[in-house]
């Protein structure tokens, strides 16, 4: 039996960025007051259910990153893992996994940043990078940017440099990228 992985249709590099976003735009599905009523939930999981969009997200991300020199890709718990493992695995970078308090096992660097109610925290792992990487968040969804800009703090705490910031959808009416500043944001759908 081979070893190789079954191939997939349509196995061009990348398919073009406008006809990509229809195609995620006409996936996602929403879903009302979920996880409490007033919030509109953006649905990635048929995204994820369809291996050939899938495939083609990623190889899109990894056209546009690929020649910009990146040496990490973090993601943030949980569903930022679920894009950037496979893009650092495709860009050939490290993989940073940043996770909620208390579930990371070695000693951690941590930001705390703003919710509607109170506050949240993010950790790394203190060790995790080295001066002056270049890394590049990745998450799904780009609501009010309290997640990506913390994500930012916390690189740059660890002596990284952010090189990018990478959304399957953002939330234009929130304008979460006004959070970061001076950080190139690549959003594949606006919501
Ligand atoms: P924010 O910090 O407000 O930009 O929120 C971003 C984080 O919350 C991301 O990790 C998203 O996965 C999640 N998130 C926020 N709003 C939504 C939404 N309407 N649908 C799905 N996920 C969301």
């Amino acid at each position: 039996m081979s070893s190789s992985p079954p191939s997939l249709p349509g196995s061009s590099p990348a398919a073009d960025a406008s006809l990509l976003a229809e195609r995620v735009r006409t996936a996602m599905r929403d879903v009302p007051d979920f996880p409490k009523p007033g919030i509109l939930f953006k649905d990635i999981t048929p995204v994820l259910a369809d291996p050939v969009l899938f495939r083609d997200v990623i190889e899109h991300w990894v056209t546009r990153w690929g020649p910009e020199g990146i040496d990490v890709v973090t993601g943030v718990e949980s569903r930022g893992f679920i894009f950037a493992a496979p893009l650092a695995f495709r860009l050939g970078c490290a993989f940073l996994p940043v996770r909620k308090p208390g579930k990371l096992p070695y000693r951690t660097a941590s930001v705390e940043y703003a919710l509607e109610y109170g506050t949240d925290r993010l950790e790394a792992h203190e060790d995790a990078l080295v001066a002056g990487a270049r890394v590049l968040i990745v998450d799904d969804v780009l609501a009010t940017g309290g997640t990506a800009h913390a994500t930012a703090q916390l690189v740059e705490r660890l002596g990284g440099r952010v090189a990018g910031a990478v959304f399957l959808l953002e939330l234009g009416f929130l304008r979460g990228a006004q959070q970061l500043t001076g950080i190139p944001v690549d959003v594949l759908v606006t919501a």
